[in-house]
């Protein structure tokens, strides 16, 4: 089951002003800078009072992510949920008939995570994550 909501992606054109922004205007503090190429992004985990962190996604050129900043523009990009295990979740999901992007759980900054499909879910693109 899910035990909270661990972080919210949010995708940006320059990740650097983008801390600025979030810095200046909500008081949220930098926990960490990493580029991870398989997924295409510069990332910047930020955390922001007790509750869920932010997870700032700048794009590498030429990435699919750059493609998607191209196509729909800044904004919210996922929704990542803590469960104790990603894969009994996506079987139990898949056996409700929801859409997978990932049939596995991969490795991910923080653990094994795997996304599910927006059209499954009302238009969010969820990301369930297990921590290591
Ligand atoms: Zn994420």
């Amino acid at each position: 089951m899910v035990k909270k909501v661990d972080h919210i992606g949010i995708l940006v054109g320059n990740l650097d002003e983008a801390i600025k922004l979030y810095e200046d205007c909500f008081g949220a503090e930098v926990d960490r800078i990493e580029t991870v190429p398989e997924q295409g992004v510069k990332t910047a985990i930020l955390s922001l009072g007790q509750g869920a962190n932010l997870e700032l996604l700048e794009p590498l050129p030429g990435s699919n992510m750059a493609k998607v900043l191209e196509k729909r523009g800044e904004g919210l990009h996922h929704i990542t949920f803590d469960v104790d295990n990603v894969d009994k979740e996506l079987s139990r999901l898949s056996g409700r008939g929801i859409e997978l992007i990932d049939k596995k759980s991969r490795p991910g900054l923080e653990g094994m995570v795997a996304f599910i499909h927006p059209k499954s879910i009302r238009g969010v693109l969820v990301e369930l994550c297990q921590k290591i």
